[in-house]
């Protein structure tokens, strides 16, 4: 049973094509638990289903546990004591078992019923309860016969476990059927390659998703039937999103690119994921990973369904390009929790940091090629503070490496056809010509002297600046904007404003 002083878990993610967030909470929260028991923290390929595309979404698996920061330590590239890592490689070592089972009297070939015919809504239904033996509906459809784990030898009995989370969990005998382990083909069921492997790589915490519950006993039962120690198991509240609906592919965004596409911080999506079913027992929200890890224990994680809110104005359509998932993404971000804490991480990256994150985001926009590299530090820096993704910064700094194509008609017509704003234009850019100081603070300066000589209002100098430099009147503080566009674009903007004749 538990032993703190030897922890090994594992994630064991199916390679589907893309890493799911509830998934990667999952990985969290296996590895905090190694981390902070000094464990081992396995990554394994549940493999045995997967043909098609494999090794490219092996690969999507393996960079999305990166790019999220969370080496593995054993596992594919690593290797260990206990691989192979990969449930495909490991079929001999299955059949092996499956023989053994079969040789005790714990398995038999048979071909069975199929759960009879129903109607499409009742099997949703038994699915959602956890009533739908998959496998074995799967089995049905196969002429030939398929290897079956007996379950009860003897008079039936309850399966009772302790789980971290649930406490004591009671699966009525009549609800634990026998199952497939080899289907005709050979291939190992997951309820059987999971067990299985969880014996071999020596697993002490299966820390899994809530999904998983109905499938716990059916594993309890092999576990004892081979002779092994049960590991303590683990199972993870169900994510809700805003509709309160358990989060899905099939309405939202749940592939973690998405994510990074958007200029989310993987060590924000870290954190934020971290909280979403376990909280560190006060109210702190931004946590290290380092905290996080000294925090980390099973018994603060809740039973309630953790909330994924996003605001959404539709469901996500499950086919939406990646570009067009992207977009709904961004537009569904703004308001959110995960977009404060992401725009709290942003805030406290170094410069040269916040330039190396935010340069793809610019690069996919801009053409830098002419740029100072001081001009992409400094604009980043001003829009540092209100940024909340990397792809919205990306969007605001626009205007410093871009001259405005044209002018918004609205600025025009507020700011440069009214109160004078054409003849404050022209006589600030005199001011600005015969700047020597080009600092923001002497710039700040220089304004303030020239608004206050003339008894002119602030606004009504700065705005026509603004404009001639953004094209609009939002910009960060105008003695900023300047500082970083340099005086020579600066003046450059504002004669481009006089050579339109819009008087
Ligand atoms: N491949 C399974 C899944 O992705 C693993 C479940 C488990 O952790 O046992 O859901």
């Amino acid at each position: 049973m538990s032993d703190l002083g030897n922890v090994r878990v594992r994630f064991a993610p199916s390679p589907t094509g893309y890493l799911h967030v509830g998934g990667v909470r999952t990985a969290i929260f296996n590895y905090l638990f190694a981390r902070k028991h000094g464990g081992t923290f396995i990554l394994r390929i549940d493999d045995t289903d997967v043909k098609r595309h494999h090794d490219e979404a092996v690969e999507v698996i393996l960079n999305g546990m990166k790019w999220v920061g969370m080496e593995w330590d054993e596992g594919p590239g690593k290797g260990g004591a206990y691989g192979p890592y990969y449930q495909s490689e490991r079929f001999d070592r299955y059949r092996e078992v499956a023989e053994q089972l079969e040789k005790s009297g714990r398995a038999y070939w048979a071909k069975k019923e199929a759960p009879k015919e129903l109607p499409a809504w009742k099997v949703e239904k038994l699915k959602k309860a956890g009533k739908w033996d998959e496998e074995r509906a799967e089995a049905a459809t196969d002429p030939e016969p398929a290897l079956y784990f007996k379950i009860h030898p003897g008079e039936p009995q309850d399966v009772v476990f302790q789980d971290a989370v649930w406490k004591e969990y009671r699966r009525p005998a009549d609800l634990v059927d026998d199952y497939v382990i080899l289907r005709s083909n050979k291939v190992p069921t997951y309820n059987f390659a999971t067990v299985v492997d969880d014996i071999d790589m020596k697993i002490s915490h299966v820390i899994r998703g809530e999904d998983h519950l109905a499938n716990t006993p059916k594993q309890i039962r092999l576990f004892e039937a081979l002779g092994a120690p049960l590991p303590v198991f683990a199972h993870l509240p169900m994510i809700h999103n805003d509709k309160a609906q358990k989060i899905s592919k099939r309405r939202d965004p749940v592939a973690v690119t998405l994510y990074k596409d958007c200029g989310v911080l993987p060590e924000a999506l870290f954190n934020f994921l971290t909280l979403l079913g376990w909280s560190p027992g006060d109210d702190r929200e931004l946590l290290t990973k380092e905290e996080m890890i000294e925090a980390f224990s099973l018994d603060r994680i809740k039973l309630a369904p953790a909330q994924f809110h996003l605001n959404r104005k539709q469901d996500m359509t499950p086919d939406a390009e990646a570009g067009a998932a992207v977009a709904w993404l961004l537009e569904a971000l703004p308001g959110t929790k995960l977009e404060w804490m992401n725009g709290e991480y942003l805030k406290k990256l170094a410069p040269a940091e916040l330039v190396a994150r935010a340069r793809p985001f610019l690069e996919k926009r801009y053409d830098l090629s002419g740029v100072p590299a001081e001009r992409i530090e400094a604009a980043l820096k001003i829009e540092q503070e209100r940024a909340r993704t990397l792809a919205g910064l990306a969007e605001n700094v626009g205007m410093f490496f871009a001259a405005p194509k044209e002018l918004a008609p609205k600025a025009v017509q507020k700011v440069l056809l009214k109160n004078d704003g054409l003849l404050r234009l022209k006589e600030a850019r005199e001011v600005l010509a015969a700047q020597g100081d080009w600092s923001a603070p002497a710039l700040e300066a220089a304004l303030a002297a020239h608004v206050e000589k003339n008894a002119l209002k602030f606004g009504h100098v700065a705005q026509p600046i603004r404009v001639a430099l953004s094209g609009d009147t939002v910009s960060p503080p105008i003695h900023d904007t300047l500082n970083v566009l340099g005086k020579d674009e600066s003046l450059r903007r504002i004669d481009a404003v006089f050579a339109k004749n819009l008087a």
